[in-house]
């Protein structure tokens, strides 16, 4: 693994704008407003720890004020009058000035997170724009059906309509993409919105707070809160203005959430959570090809992604194979800072660093062999939250390092010898987002397809997501399905109507 120096980085003009004007604001009812106590936090680059703005810091006040905006804006004013096709008009001028902005945005998702900023503009801006292209020509085709029943002179018909107020709570592995893989359905189905970053990742929600005004969205349709999860997160998700809530993050903040929507107003839940995705390689498998899908599988992203093929089992006649072609790809990854030339950049904050760093440490204790990486990289790196590649080996499927989401750049490989034991030990964690399988054998790969608890199979190939297919989990994975014609399903209530025909 090569280490990049830190590069001398020019900014946008846009960008450096963006970033002098510190501290950032709430948007809340189309005005951006401090935190009524005046808090802020600060946003740090993960590549240096240095830190790039500071940011209000949202409390209950601010959540109340943001649920009267979106509840206003629901009720009265231009919102609800708004036809589906006006609807999907203002969502395609987002998806244009997003993409006017994509350079701009990039950088400050590349500044924020960390992530190399030919992927922050290559996969994450496109990614979002796609979003709000794909969701704009649904806004005008959201329908109900009319039902043959049982009485005569009856007409019985349904209509789709929002939810109401949605709580958006995302994650700091794809914020502009999060942001937008939630508002974009959400605002096609009509409902009013309060989105909240994760405090790690503030920067690109802010901006694409600026560029909604800029497109024309109501006041108060979408309002922006930015903070930790608790008070801002916990705010939304107990108040009893709030309809619906939309989460992306670990299974144990999930929880909390069901728990919080349970004691308030039985609020809507969907929930997108982690995942510990096995990913199988056969030995009839074009092998060269399945490591290096394994390890993009695996280590896209730092492995911060919630469908990171981070369980690889392998056929034990292409076991030592695998392991070899594996490390030696882990070792020609280039790790650094985003400007640079790397193919991955830092962990997203120290407190990752630690997690991840520790899940290495009960790897080693249990007894996994390290094949590659495992230390925090130094040198030029020393200030950011750099870790390599790192892969293991076990032979002990219930050690932590197999059982729990890492989100972080190790993978634990194993041999196995026949399918009703990989079957087994494939669906036996508790998560169950995703699965990948290589082999040239098209029975054996719908097999596996069928036979494995995920929401989203991959055959001889890795983590490709599509805003027209359907993405979501089984098991403790969460519940609910984003993307595609499903989440129409997530962000609307259907009503029946009854009509006396006599
Ligand atoms: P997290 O705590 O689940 O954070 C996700 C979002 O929920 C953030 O916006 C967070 O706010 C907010 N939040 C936290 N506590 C809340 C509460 N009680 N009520 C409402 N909202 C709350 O994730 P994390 O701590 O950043 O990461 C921890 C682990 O979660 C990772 O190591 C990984 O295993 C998993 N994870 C999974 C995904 C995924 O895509 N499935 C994404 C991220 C993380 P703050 O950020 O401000 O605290
Ligand atoms: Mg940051």
């Amino acid at each position: 693994m090569v280490q990049q120096p830190l590069a001398d980085v020019t900014l946008q003009e846009g960008t450096l704008r963006f970033l002098e004007d510190s501290p950032k604001r709430l948007l809340i009812g189309g005005e951006w407003v401090d935190a009524a106590d005046g808090s802020t936090f600060d946003t740090v680059n993960p590549a240096n720890g240095q830190v790039l703005a500071q940011v209000a810091a949202a409390g209950e006040a601010d959540v109340n004020r943001a649920v009267a905006a979106a509840r206003r804006a629901f009720d009265t004013g231009a919102w609800p009058k708004m036809s589906g096709s006006e609807r999907g008009n203002l969502l395609w001028k987002i998806a244009d000035l997003i993409e006017k902005y994509t350079t701009e945005l990039a950088e400050l998702e590349t500044l924020d997170n960390g992530k190399p900023l030919r992927v922050s503009s290559k996969v994450d801006v496109p990614q979002a724009i796609r979003h709000f292209r794909y969701y704009a020509g649904w806004a005008s085709k959201i329908e109900g059906s009319t039902i043959p029943v049982s009485f005569p002179n009856q007409l019985v018909y349904t209509v789709r309509e929002p939810v109401g107020v949605v709580g958006l709570i995302i994650p700091w592995n794809f914020p502009l993409l999060m942001s937008a893989w939630k508002l974009a359905p959400a605002l096609a189905c009509g409902n009013t919105c309060i989105l909240k970053p994760a405090e790690q990742t503030p920067l690109t929600a802010l901006r694409l707070g600026e560029i909604l005004i800029e497109a024309g969205v109501p006041a108060g349709v979408v309002n922006i809160v930015t903070g930790y999860g608790i008070p801002t997160g916990a705010a939304i998700t107990s108040h009893p203005g709030v309809d619906k809530v939309a989460f992306t993050g670990s299974t144990e903040v999930g929880r909390k959430i069901m728990q919080a929507a349970a004691s308030s107003n039985l609020k809507r839940v969907s929930l997108e959570l982690g995942g510990k995705s096995p990913n199988v390689i056969f030995a009839d498998a074009d092998v060269p090809r399945a490591i290096k899908g394994a390890t993009w599988a695996v280590f896209s992203n730092t492995g911060q992604e919630c469908t990171a093929g981070s369980r690889l089992f392998v056929e034990r006649s292409v076991y030592d194979q695998v392991v070899e072609g594996l490390a030696a790809e882990a070792q020609k990854i280039r790790v650094g800072p985003g400007f640079g030339s790397a193919h991955l950049g830092p962990l997203v904050s120290q407190e990752q660093l630690d997690r991840v760093t520790g899940y290495i440490a009960s790897g080693r204790s249990g007894g996994a062999q390290i094949v590659t990486g495992g230390e925090r990289l130094g040198g030029d790196l020393a200030d950011g939250y750099f870790l390599p590649p790192t892969v293991f080996t076990h032979e002990n499927d219930q050690l932590q390092l197999v059982q729990e989401e890492i989100f972080g750049p190790v993978v634990a490989v194993a041999a196995f010898d026949d399918w009703d034991e990989l079957m087994a030990r494939a669906n036996s964690t508790r998560y169950g987002l995703s699965a990948g399988v290589w082999t040239r054998d098209v029975g054996r790969a719908h097999r596996f397809a069928q036979g494995v608890k995920a929401g989203t199979v991959w055959i001889n190939e890795y983590g490709l997501i599509d805003a027209a297919a359907p993405f979501g989990g089984y098991k403790e994975s969460g519940f609910g399905r984003e993307m595609g014609k499903d989440a129409l399903e997530l962000y609307t209530q259907v009503k029946t109507v009854w009509v006396n025909l006599g």
